[in-house]
């Protein structure tokens, strides 16, 4: 199948007079003919379902599409993104380990890295997403166990270099997890450039209605577990009867073990219910991504064209510096989520911000809507003009995640308010 119609058809097959649609199963617990089949499936839980804080026919689907559309071997869902980079690395490293993460990433997953991670023992090395082979080879530890980035930024729009990051994190025999919620599977798959995880916010493009919180861990099954430097994959879990995962599940230990183990402990699941409404987004995501890059190339070039503009952050724009990463992992485009500084600074954003009336002020992305977000009044509120800057934050950056509305009532909108600025 090609990805429009995996988007559509991987992860259901309705058999004779089943239900076309993915079926919502809002039940908590499954049942079981005999004592002797509950104990049986506690022996290897993935014979069959136990309970719905770690497995649910709803979700199970979604999470098989979800691997199909990224070319991974299995997928688990999470309650929200923040819960899916938390697992991801949680499902690797333990206390007096450490990783190297790229240092443009999501705030929150910056903040996950860098304040709660520490405080349970791991360490996050950050490094420039533009940082050389050897600054990279130079920023690795004994206890370094993964690589992380964002495939494109939030919000930054750096493009990530997959396959220089890949080679390095195998040389050093660890798996590189690539963040890919802006791309979607539709603009890039990283497990085709050598990513071993990929993970996603499902709360963005992939949902694309606003609709629910979720995210998603998918395992490419190409990463060699028995390296040496991974004993919890290859030495008994006596909290599963002495279970080893590379040996009971091998290409699949990764993704087994992070239900078996994490989502069982930490049960962050989501419900049937949020996975439906996952999966009417994905349905639609190939259509809906390539006309979210047509509307973003189209905006980007007039903001680039109007001269109350100081600068665009498009990686697609031939001016951007990462338009050679972008044409080489991001053919198609990239996303809808375009970043600007108009003159003027601070007050001549927030007048251009509530001049527009089409376009939402919301402290959200990726959605179906157009939607705007001041850094400075929004999620940088607290600094300084000063401190803005020290941040490589522009008191006058405007965040516009253009959105499928047509084309001229976008633009409409924007010149309405850029000539009340
Ligand atoms: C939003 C976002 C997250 C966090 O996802 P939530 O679903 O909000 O928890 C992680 N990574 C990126 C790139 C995001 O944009």
């Amino acid at each position: 199948m090609n990805i429009e119609t995996k988007c559509l058809h991987a992860g259901y097959t309705p058999k004779n007079t089943e239900p076309r649609v993915v079926p919502i199963v809002q039940s908590t617990t499954y049942v079981y003919d005999s004592t002797d089949d509950v104990a049986a499936v506690f022996d290897d839980p993935t014979k069959s379902l136990i309970y719905s804080r770690f497995e649910n026919p709803t979700v199970m689907a979604v999470e098989d599409k979800i691997a199909a559309l990224e070319g991974g071997i299995g997928a688990m869902c999470t309650s929200s993104g923040q819960a899916a980079t938390m697992c991801s690395l949680l499902n690797i490293l333990q206390s007096g380990d450490s990783f190297i993460s790229t240092a443009t990433v999501y705030g929150g997953t910056i903040n996950l890295f860098a304040v709660t991670f520490k405080k349970m023992g791991i360490e996050c090395i950050f490094v420039s997403p533009d940082a050389s082979e050897d600054e990279i080879k130079a920023a690795f530890k004994p206890n370094t166990k993964a690589v992380f980035g964002e495939t494109i930024a939030n919000p930054a729009l750096t493009v990530f270099d997959i396959e220089k990051f890949a080679k390095i994190a195998h040389e050093n025999n660890v798996p590189l997890i690539v963040d890919n919620t802006f791309p979607t599977p539709i603009l890039c798959r990283p497990i085709e450039h050598g990513a071993d995880i990929v993970i996603h916010s499902t709360s963005k493009y992939m949902d694309g209605h606003a609709v629910q919180v979720g995210g998603v861990i998918v395992d490419s099954g190409n990463f060699d577990w028995t390296c040496g430097k991974f004993p919890e994959f290859t030495e008994p879990d006596e909290s599963y009867h002495g279970l080893i995962y590379t040996k009971s599940y091998g290409k699949a230990a990764y993704i087994v073990k992070a239900r078996m183990q994490l989502m069982r402990d930490f049960g962050c699941y989501p419900s049937a219910q949020s996975a439906f409404y996952l999966n009417l987004g994905l349905e639609t995501l190939a259509v809906r991504m390539k006309q979210y890059c047509e509307n973003a190339q189209t905006v980007a070039e007039f903001l680039e064209a109007n001269d109350k503009v100081e600068s665009v952050n498009y990686p697609n724009l031939s001016s951007s510096p990462y338009h050679e990463l972008a044409k080489k992992y991001l053919p198609m485009g990239t996303s809808g989520v375009i970043s600007f500084v108009i003159k003027g600074g601070r007050s001549a954003a927030v007048k251009f911000m509530d001049s527009l009336s089409l376009a939402s002020n919301e402290v959200h992305v990726a959605d179906i809507r157009t939607c705007v977000l001041h850094p400075a009044s929004a999620t940088h509120r607290q600094l300084t003009d000063e401190q803005l800057v020290a941040a490589g934050i522009n008191g006058g950056m405007i965040r516009l995640s253009v959105g499928l509305e047509n084309i001229n009532d976008i633009l409409d909108d924007l010149k309405t308010a850029f000539a009340a600025v």
